[in-house]
């Protein structure tokens, strides 16, 4: 699988490091509560299809991303910068 990182260009998929769900960018609030807490800690979908995840360009620019890929086909949508892709 290949990924077009937007600061490198396009690089095989092992210099990355998957981190699961894009959902982690939308942290709850300090004072949000244990339920939504406990959702963002521990409850995650395990989509077959499209999905939107964190990829950590290791060997690198070291640059976190949010990669658009389909799980089932692997192909990829969109990589962007983590800061630039908002939550
Ligand atoms: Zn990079």
């Amino acid at each position: 699988m290949r990924i077009r990182c937007p600061l490198c260009g396009e690089r095989d998929s092992r210099e990355f490091h998957v981190m699961g769900a894009a959902e982690w960018l939308a942290r709850p609030a300090p004072d949000a509560g244990l339920e939504a807490w406990d959702a963002y800690l521990h409850l995650r979908d395990n989509p077959a299809g499209p999905t939107r995840e964190l990829w950590f360009h290791e060997a690198g620019c070291g640059a976190w991303l949010v990669v658009a890929r389909d799980t089932v086909s692997h192909a990829v949508f969109e990589a962007v910068v983590a800061w630039e892709a908002g939550a």
